[in-house]
């Protein structure tokens, strides 16, 4: 290769190995891996993997443990499929729906919940499809926000992705806009001026970045996410707590600072959905309310997500904690962040 080559999404399990990113033993398992899930390692990340398990490499490169299907876990963790009442449409809470035109993503993590579903082949709505789902949208004017997710929206067109933002902003009771990615870390060269004049609007417009680790925020990461901001954008970030990635003090602490050093406000841990062949990034909730108790008080509030799990089977999003309160006959009894209790009145 010389250094003319243009660097590219590694997707082959063929290539994994060259690179040593895969041990050439597992090259059957890993076949079987990849006529079930995608697979894509952009540049970016590439250059981030210091070693396969590292919390960067293990984000997304596939491994034999995706074979094995523990018995909580479902295809359709969260019920998103009995909720959609047309393509591309989610509807689980009453002010608010889903919107995903695509299934594409820049990258493709091995601990996905809809990782039965998104792939490069595939999802696109059609033209008559998004139709539909922007008609349905139109007829319920109960939603007042409205989620655009996927895989990636920010892997539209500019020119599809304006006429999704427009056509939305011109529906009177849809009042907040809101875009999921992962593009901004995983492919920042993508966040083009036409990209960002796609998101333009009249309405509240935020994006919400789901990053995992703290080397996900690379400079060229921050600029496009400067960009942004520059649009009068806010921006939110998601991550999911994962073994081997973030589930340390350390790890998470330094992962929510850098996003507030970029000017984004954490706003969700997720419990890891049970999807088929994740249990290796299972964190039990447990140890994960007790991260974040090790963070209170030490870390500034602003850098505090909420740690909330989707209840599997579809019945909604809920704070996990920690609590600080407790109630018994006595009264109430609050702890403190040293872990010393105090009386309260009731
Ligand atoms: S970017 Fe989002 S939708 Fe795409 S694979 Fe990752 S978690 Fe799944």
């Amino acid at each position: 290769m010389t250094d003319l080559v243009k660097p590219h999404t590694l997707r082959r399990m063929r290539d994994l190995i060259e690179r040593g990113l895969a041990p050439a033993e597992d090259r059957a398992a890993l076949d079987a891996v990849a006529e079930r899930y995608a697979t894509a390692i952009p540049p970016t990340f590439l250059e981030l993997i210091e070693k396969p398990d590292d919390p960067i490499g293990r984000q997304v490169i596939p491994t034999p443990a995706e074979l094995l299907t523990a018995p909580h876990e479902s295809i359709d963790p969260i019920g998103d499929d009995a909720l959609s009442p047309v393509p591309g449409i989610v509807h689980r809470y009453a002010d608010r729906a889903l919107l995903k035109p695509l299934l594409v993503c820049p990258l493709y993590c091995r601990f996905c919940f809809r990782r039965e579903h998104v792939g490069p082949d595939g999802g696109l709505l059609s033209d008559a499809q998004l139709d539909t789902a922007l008609n349905w949208l139109r007829d319920h004017p109960a939603i007042r926000e409205v989620i655009l997710t996927g895989g990636d929206p920010l892997m539209l067109s500019p020119r599809r992705l304006g006429h999704i933002v427009r056509t939305l902003s011109a529906m009177p009771h849809v009042e907040t806009i809101r875009i999921h990615s992962r593009v901004p870390v995983a492919d920042p060269a993508r966040m083009t001026p036409e990209l960002l004049d796609a998101m333009e609007t009249d309405r509240a417009m935020w994006l919400v970045l789901h990053a995992n680790h703290a080397r996900e925020m690379t400079d060229d990461a921050r600029r496009a996410l400067r960009a942004v901001q520059a649009r009068a954008i806010p921006i939110l970030s998601q991550s999911v707590l994962l073994r081997g990635v973030n589930d340390t003090p350390e790890a998470l602490e330094a992962l929510l600072r850098a996003f507030v050093t970029a000017r984004i406000k954490p706003y969700y841990l997720h419990q890891l959905d049970p999807a088929p062949g994740t249990a290796h990034f299972h964190v039990p909730i447990a140890e994960g309310r007790a991260l974040l108790a090790d963070l209170r008080g030490r870390v500034t509030g602003l850098a505090w997500p909420t740690y909330v799990l989707d209840i599997p089977g579809g019945h909604g999003k809920v704070p996990l904690g920690p609590d600080y309160l407790d109630q018994d006959t006595e009264g109430l009894h609050v702890r403190d962040p040293n872990g010393r209790t105090h009386d309260l009145p009731l």
